[in-house]
């Protein structure tokens, strides 16, 4: 509840007089300054009915979601704007924001850079810094130049994974229960139908960014020998551009022509965000379209087509996704501990040269680190290593010194705000036991 006697009175106005617009969105102003994320994004979202197209909502809409970790929603928010060109400048850097969130460092530089070489004002010194360590592990500039063009985003194609989940460090909770759901009922069918189950419905992962969802997804198809379709968070936005229902058709008929397959949606927050809240009737009509092709047109549409979701936030999925047949479960894949990030480092310089190197050490200097960062730690020390050979004229291996100096420039991504976020939703609404798995995160205890 708000306890700000400022606020309760702006509230209370705004309540009499529905559609002062100017009002409105002064209240969602307040509320978002004050850190009232989810009542500022409620206020944001009654002022947008009253005003549909207008920037300064919309951007504090986006920013309400950002804060949110609510990446994918925020950019579906953004959509419609970013897409002409010439759109105002600030809401591209809430979307680099959003891009950075979801790991896409070189689409969010892309937006950075081109905002501020339309409007310099904009820029956001911090938001740089990060997208330069980002991108480079140093945090010195020079900032890099903007791209000529937006990188490729369609990802839509079969993919055949070679990764299994021996590539998956960790986790191991988390594999057992996508083996059990996922990959028996596939392995051994007669055993599931002698128990009366089919295959069919899909898992929710959820967990901070670069946890290592989309990671396991495509382990998991390795796992099975089964096709992998990634439907990406640009995929999914060029759906609401015309046509969606036939995209997404497309889609899952792709998935099934090439079954056994793993549909993977990343980011389905985008999608999924709760159908009250949504302000068009096409993004209805395509949520529908998305249950209906879950549910199939009969007992055996989907049979052989594993369908996975991931999401940095779960609570924006609208309940009708979580019913049976559809995400019927959730995963939480945390935030590697110790000995989980000494077995993703241990992965990620498999094929490296090495000299000596004390993994756990590395480990217990990345605290709050997830395995993307990890991989970016790796990367630069990589990166490092192959200068200095190419000067000395020889291989020179990597050692735990190298790992640890690569570690000391790298910032946490966000996981710390993530868990903050995580507690503002589920501490006071686990009534189902549904975020069973994240409570002894989000209390501290791990
Ligand atoms: P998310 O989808 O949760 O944002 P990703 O799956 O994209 O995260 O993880 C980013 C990268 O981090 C992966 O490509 C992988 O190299 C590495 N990674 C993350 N978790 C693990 C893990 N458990 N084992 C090995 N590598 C991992």
């Amino acid at each position: 509840m708000l306890d700000d006697a400022g606020l309760q009175a702006l509230r209370e106005a705004a309540r009499l007089s529905p559609d002062n617009l100017p009002l409105r969105r002064h209240l969602a102003e307040q509320l978002l300054a004050k850190g009232y994320l989810a009542d500022a994004e409620a206020e944001f979202r009654a002022a947008l009915v009253l005003a549909p197209k207008d920037a300064d909502i919309t951007a504090g809409l986006a920013e309400a979601f950002v804060r949110q970790s609510a990446y994918g929603a925020a950019l579906s928010a953004l959509e419609p704007f970013l897409a002409s060109p010439g759109y105002p400048p600030r809401l591209g850097i809430i979307a680099a924001r959003a891009l950075l969130g979801e790991g896409e460092t070189g689409k969010a530089a892309y937006r950075y850079y081109e905002a501020i070489s339309r409007d310099p004002s904009v820029a956001d010194p911090e938001l740089a810094e990060r997208l330069t360590v980002a991108t480079t592990g140093h945090s010195s500039p020079p900032p890099p130049p903007p791209p000529a063009a937006p990188p490729d985003s369609s990802e839509e194609e079969v993919e055949r994974s070679k990764l299994t989940f021996a590539d998956v460090a960790g986790m191991e909770a988390v594999k057992e229960s996508l083996r059990v759901k996922l990959l028996l009922p596939i392995q051994q069918p007669e055993l599931f139908a002698a128990y009366g189950k089919r295959a069919g419905g899909g898992v929710l992962l959820y967990g901070p960014p670069g946890s290592g969802k989309t990671h396991l997804a495509r382990a998991a198809a390795g796992e099975l020998g089964a096709a992998f379709v990634n439907v990406g968070l640009a995929d999914i936005l060029d759906m609401y551009v015309g046509s969606s229902e036939r995209n997404l058709r497309a889609t899952f008929d792709l998935a099934r022509r090439n079954r056994p397959c793993v549909l993977f949606f990343d980011e389905v927050d985008a999608l999924a965000a709760r159908r009250s809240d949504m302000r068009q009737a096409h993004t209805r009509q395509l949520v529908n379209q998305f249950l209906a092709e879950l549910d199939g047109v009969d007992q055996h549409a989907n049979e052989g087509v594993l369908v996975l979701a991931a999401t940095n936030a779960p609570w924006y999925i609208d309940v009708a996704f979580r019913r049976p047949g559809r995400f019927d479960q959730m995963v939480f894949v945390p935030p590697p501990d110790a000995t989980a990030r000494a077995a993703i480092l241990r992965i990620l310089c498999r094929d490296k040269p090495l000299a000596e190197m004390d993994f756990d050490a590395v480990a217990r200097a990345t605290e709050h680190l997830v395995g993307a960062d990890l991989k970016g730690v790796v990367d630069r020390a990589v990166e490092v290593k192959l200068q200095q050979s190419i000067s000395a004229g020889r291989p020179i291996p990597m050692s735990t010194a190298d790992l640890l100096a690569a570690a000391k420039g790298a910032k946490p991504t966000a996981v710390r705000e993530w868990l903050a976020t995580a507690r503002n939703y589920v501490l006071h609404a686990n009534e189902s036991g549904a975020w069973d798995e994240l409570m002894p995160w989000i209390k501290g205890k791990r």
